[in-house]
């Protein structure tokens, strides 16, 4: 497999689950001051998505997930509300975790809440000062100087913020010695959350959570660190100066992965810009597997512009996809002829390549319709290849269509034998009533089948 990584801007190769077989990785989880909006799910549902394929060849992943539980952002909404910060930050921890379990996002092995890991913060600030990487703004904080960082850049290919960075988070001291140094430890004000700690009463900068939380679980060193693309700097820029320069060892990450935005009308979807959509309004309107789709169909790294027609577009594929895999079904069942096995592995072996070429969904799914349209393939080849191709994707719908509850499966055969009894009275009644349930009943020359209906 070949991934592309953002620090050599170019396609490497991975290690095969034979060559190294744990994997390590760290994805920045959410700043919990509101709920998360479907930007946050694309990038999330994608990690869900290639953690689970890393599983199903073999490796054994570790997925560690920080949740940014104190923040500038988190202390001025809770003051907003005249709630404590640790009050607000529980409230929409609980609610992130629902939201992700209402997308089937439960690849996370661990979520590690930045609170939890204030001694290993303060530990890690401590080195970064005995190695005079850091400094101190009496009445401010303890700052990374990035000018004694030669590396300092790398990574983002840049140094100090510029207009795009408008939503993201850069901190401003008159003192600094330099304008991209960011803070390590902040000295808290009167009424914020304190710490009182050896290097000062006060509580941790953003970016020194993560690599104190990664370093208490992976070491110095480990394989993946992903997340969005407005991360990549100045967040994981000043994560990569911190760890190098605190250990003193290189790479601190193998391979760095950033998704890219979901954005409205170009702009991208943020809690800061108020353009969003929360997940929770999202499912009001969509199933799950409708977002899910949107995440697959675009490749990780490409924008998508989020609006209803993409939804609803997103909907039409899922549910024309799936009706294809019951008429399937239908013909499987009275199909006799069986071909070789020599098909399938074409099949599987292009489905396989587009995934390890850096993850190209897009292409897998369109793998998915030029299966369908395969006219050597038996019915049920097609389905073996579709039922393999939508577990590696994790695309429920075929599987939701099959499970479906028993009374329904009662109606649709009473519905069958009155049709062919030519009690159409009957029937006509029973299409209505599974109609008011939920179902379409599509009428075809194998017989009737249902389609569960999106909306
Ligand atoms: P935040 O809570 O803002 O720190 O974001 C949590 C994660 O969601 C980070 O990996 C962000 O990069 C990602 N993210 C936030 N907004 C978007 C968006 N519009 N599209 C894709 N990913 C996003």
């Amino acid at each position: 497999m070949e991934l592309y990584n953002t620090l050599s801007r170019k396609k490497e190769a991975f290690p095969a689950p034979e060559e190294q077989q744990k994997i390590r990785l760290f994805v920045c989880g959410p700043t919990v001051y509101d709920y998360a909006h479907i930007g946050h799910a694309r990038t999330y549902i994608f990690f869900d998505f290639f953690v689970k394929y890393l599983r199903s060849q073999g490796y054994e992943v570790t997925y560690l997930q920080n949740v940014t539980d104190l923040d500038d952002k988190i202390i001025a909404r809770a003051a907003e509300r005249s709630i404590k910060p640790e009050a607000l930050a529980k409230e929409f921890s609980r609610a992130y975790l629902e939201d992700m379990q209402a997308l089937g996002v439960d690849a996370v092995s661990r979520y590690a809440p930045a609170t939890d890991f204030i001694s290993q913060i303060v530990a890690q600030v401590e080195r970064l000062i005995d190695k005079g990487f850091a400094y101190k703004i009496g009445g401010d904080g303890w700052y990374f100087d990035i000018s004694k960082d030669e590396d300092y850049g790398k990574l983002s290919g840049r140094t100090v913020a510029q207009a795009e960075d408008g939503v993201s988070r850069i901190d401003d001291a008159g003192a600094k010695r330099n304008k991209g140094d960011f803070c390590l430890w902040k000295f808290s004000k009167p009424g914020e959350p304190v710490w009182k700690t050896a290097i000062g009463d006060g509580r941790p900068g953003w970016h020194i959570e993560d690599t104190a939380i990664s370093e208490y679980y992976f070491g110095p060193q480990y394989d993946i660190h992903g997340g969005g693309l407005d991360l990549k700097f100045p967040h994981h820029e000043a994560e990569l100066a911190q760890q190098e320069s605190a250990s003193g060892l290189k790479p601190f990450v193998r391979f760095w992965m950033h998704t890219g935005f979901l954005t409205v009308k170009g702009q991208k979807m943020s809690k800061s810009l108020g353009n969003f959509i929360t997940i929770r309004d999202f499912l009001k309107k969509y199933p799950p597997e409708v977002l899910h789709w949107i995440a697959l169909a675009n490749h990780y790294r490409s924008p998508v512009d989020f609006s209803d027609e993409l939804a609803l577009q997103a909907a039409a594929a899922l549910e024309n996809l799936s009706n294809r895999y019951l008429e399937l079904r239908e013909e499987d069942r009275k199909e006799e002829k069986r071909k070789d096995q020599g098909t399938l592995s074409v099949w599987k072996e292009k489905f396989d390549a587009a995934l390890s070429d850096d993850l190209n969904t897009p292409v897998a799914l369109a793998t998915m319709f030029d299966v369908i349209k395969d006219k050597d393939l038996s019915a049920k080849e097609k389905r073996v290849l579709l039922d393999s191709f939508s577990q590696t994707l994790g695309l429920d719908m075929v599987r939701k269509n099959e499970e479906l509850p028993p009374f329904i499966v009662e109606k649709l055969a009473q519905y069958n034998e009155c049709r062919a009894n030519k009690q159409f009275m009957q029937s006509d009644g029973l299409w209505k009533e599974l109609e008011d349930l939920g179902y379409e009943v599509r009428d075809t020359e194998n017989g009737s089948h249902l389609v569960k209906k999106m909306f």
